[in-house]
């Protein structure tokens, strides 16, 4: 039977008995701020003084052949292991459509002196005006509905990608649009998977033509190339800083840092928890925050380079099913899983 457990941010946030007086409440509330003292981010340790690097822009030519991989390894004896076939399939076909695409020989998407401005007013690099015709985003749906293969998918998928193949154009645009900006129309969730999917392509071969010096942060938990909000955190090992965090972009595959032990919904630090699940592997966590109540999935990414943010959080969905009976919400976004 699964058992939920939670690990607290640091060895002596374990295992503490409930305090029942007052003076033993107050002195539990000392104990926690002294705690919360320790473990306050430390910018030396965790990479945030300029150590690392604050962004790494994707690589496409790797990111979803990666990832239709690590869908397939974690499919076979997982309760959800249709749907991670099919997603697996979705992440082949977009491996495919990445490399007919153009490259970086495409130039930047975004010129130097917009990109400035831009994050001069604290907006992304990329808007929602890349995506009408001259972009190259509806050939790129277009292709990744021709190359999904769904053969061994539900007859329901092979329905949803006949209604979205038969749809106008501008209908189709429209749709994508609301995916960018996060609304997903509830009566085409099926459709928005393979939408997303293109967009996803899209994003991360405009976002690997970024300067990533020109990035700079706009908000907690908004993508600096594209606006998307992260799909989970990573905890990497490729810094300069051990174990520095990065947030990974639901859209466009960026990956920002982000402080350690922060909420990325709230920016608080005072009340964060980790949680994982004994049946799942233990670089699988979640990071709740009890001060909005919100969660996002933290992957030991060092430990286990395999982990991948959107493979892995379909993958971990009894964690979210657990969690959420906590009375938490997820701050992170899937947009090939939106529960
Ligand atoms: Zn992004
Ligand atoms: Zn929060």
């Amino acid at each position: 039977m699964a058992r939920f457990f939670k690990r607290a941010p640091s060895k002596e946030g374990a295992g503490n008995d409930t305090p029942s007086t007052p003076a033993e409440q107050a002195e539990a509330r000392q104990a926690t701020a002294r705690r919360l003292e320790r473990i306050k981010p430390d910018p030396d340790q965790i990479g945030i003084s300029g150590a690392v690097p604050f962004v790494r822009l994707p690589a496409p030519e790797t990111l979803f052949r990666d990832r239709a991989a690590r869908f397939r390894a974690l499919a076979p004896e997982h309760p959800l292991g249709g749907y991670l076939l099919f997603l697996a399939a979705i992440a082949e076909a977009q491996a495919a459509v990445q490399a007919e695409s153009p490259g970086s020989e495409a130039g930047a998407p975004v010129s130097e002196a917009d990109l400035a401005l831009r994050a001069e007013h604290g907006m992304p690099a990329l808007s929602r005006s890349v995506l009408p015709d001259e972009s190259g985003f509806p050939a790129c749906l277009d292709a990744l509905l021709d190359k999904v293969d769904l053969s061994g998918a539900p007859e329901a998928a092979r329905q949803t990608l006949a209604a979205l193949k038969a749809a106008p154009a501008e209908d189709r645009l429209d749709l994508a649009l609301q995916v960018f900006e996060g609304a997903f129309p509830v009566e085409r969730m099926a459709e928005c998977v393979f939408v997303a999917g293109a967009l996803q392509v899209h994003l991360a071969g405009l976002a690997a033509r970024l300067t990533p010096k020109a990035l700079k942060p706009v908000a907690d938990g908004v993508c600096p190339a594209c606006g998307g909000a992260p799909t989970a955190s990573l905890i990497v090992s490729w810094t300069p800083a051990d174990k520095a965090r990065y947030l990974s972009c639901s859209l466009c595959g960026t990956l920002w840092n982000h402080v350690r032990i922060r909420c990325t919904a709230c920016g608080s630090g005072e009340d964060i928890s980790y949680y994982g699940l004994d049946e799942l592997s233990k670089d699988v966590q979640v990071e709740a925050c009890g001060t909005c109540h919100s969660y996002l999935k933290h992957l030991h990414q060092h430990r286990d380079p395999a982990l991948d943010p959107i493979a892995d959080d379909v993958a971990s969905y009894g964690l979210d099913l657990k969690i959420v009976e906590d009375g938490f919400r997820k701050a992170g976004l899937n947009l090939l899983f939106v529960t």
